[in-house]
């Protein structure tokens, strides 16, 4: 209980991960989201946006900042590469990357009223999104180490906040508003891709990641507190890192290593709602997610060393020699890690295409 108690005090100012990014980049999963939906589906998305939905935007949103809780002035990503959105397709693109600019960032205490962002990234700045971004669904005694998390209850606010977009984008989609039903759309797809990504589902992936060495640090009394700072360090490393590895190979398109997994597989069937998605995607990935950690271990195991602290820009990662290290060669580790990643994108697509088919025909 000493030790517990020790440790979330230490948490208040710290978290095990620093980073509130998923998916570097969400835009890249759309076109295999495209792929899955029904031809129905695809004639709505083709459909040509309204003129007048662009030099409403700013109106628009902070109408809708009241009644969906975002911060005012939170950025919308710019267009098309012309500055005009054609399509509802565009739009979908645009929308999916539009969270992670600002609309869930320096929100005031009635946004977070369980106080769930010490935990997960801080008050203030880019990192006090992570909340919204994020679920770890608890500590479970049946799966003492998967689940292993301080604090033990619940955290994070992604599942409730995937349902109430989801929900808000199928009532405006029904009633006619075809654009801001699919921006909206595009917000809780992100929300579920977010928990796709194992990193955003369990506080530590593989507890291999931890640098129990800290322990060992003096004096006693601060031994705890070195854990928590050193983890923190460390599994921020890894989260890092495997943004950057993931989103270089998806950009990659159709040379991507990832390109054969996500393409030519049926699209699912099932329950769509995104409540319940979100927390079947998180299930998932908390599942996964000691076997991302020990992928990455394998590619990527100097990052647990105090020469790293990518989340202060220590030790900067030169990915383009990263990727050409020899461990990185290793083809049985690389497999290993293209198989777990693999796995978390096709949850990230196959959700967001059930997602998507619900608020357009449902
Ligand atoms: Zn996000």
């Amino acid at each position: 209980m000493f030790i517990t108690t020790l440790i979330s005090q230490a948490l208040l100012v710290s978290g095990f991960s620093e980073t509130a990014g998923a998916w570097e980049n969400h835009q890249p999963l759309l076109p295999y989201i495209l792929e899955k939906l029904s031809d129905s589906d695809l004639k709505i998305l083709s459909r040509k946006i309204p003129t007048e939905f662009e030099p409403s935007l700013r109106k628009r949103y902070e109408t809708l900042a009241t009644s969906l809780q975002l911060h005012p002035h939170g950025k919308l990503l710019s267009t098309a590469p012309d500055g005009k959105i054609a399509t509802g397709a565009q739009l979908l693109a645009v929308a999916l990357d539009d969270p992670d600019y600002g609309m869930d960032q320096d929100l005031p205490p009635t946004a977070d009223p369980e106080g769930d962002r010490p935990f997960m990234g801080g008050l203030t700045g880019f990192r006090s999104q992570g909340f919204r971004h994020m679920f770890f669904g608890g500590w479970k005694f049946s799966h003492p180490i998967a689940t292993f998390q301080i604090p033990t209850r619940a955290l994070g606010q992604s599942p409730d906040r995937a349902a109430l977009t989801g929900q808000h984008a199928r009532e405006l989609l029904h009633t006619g508003d075809f654009a801001w039903g699919l921006r909206v759309l595009g917000w809780s797809a992100h929300y579920i891709q977010d928990l796709a990504q194992p990193f955003h589902a369990t506080q530590i992936p593989n507890l291999r990641m931890v640098p129990w060495s800290a322990l060992l640090s003096w004096p006693p009394g601060k031994a705890f507190g070195n854990l928590v700072a050193e983890t923190t360090r460390s599994i921020t490393n890894f989260h890092y890192a495997y943004e950057r590895y993931v989103d270089h190979e998806l950009a990659r398109g159709m040379s991507s290593r990832f390109y054969t997994c996500l393409t030519g597989t049926k699209p699912l069937q099932g329950n769509a709602n995104p409540l319940f998605l979100a927390h079947d995607v998180a299930d998932h990935s908390t599942k996964i997610a000691s076997e991302l950690g020990s992928a990455l271990m394998s590619v990527y195991g100097k990052l647990k060393q105090p020469e790293f602290d990518l989340g202060n820009k220590k030790g900067d990662l030169d990915f383009d020699r990263y990727l050409e290290a020899p461990e990185m060669q290793n083809s049985k580790n690389r497999s290993r890690l293209d198989e777990v990643t693999c796995k978390a994108l096709n949850h990230a697509v196959d959700s967001s295409a059930l997602l998507i088919h619900w608020a357009l025909q449902s």
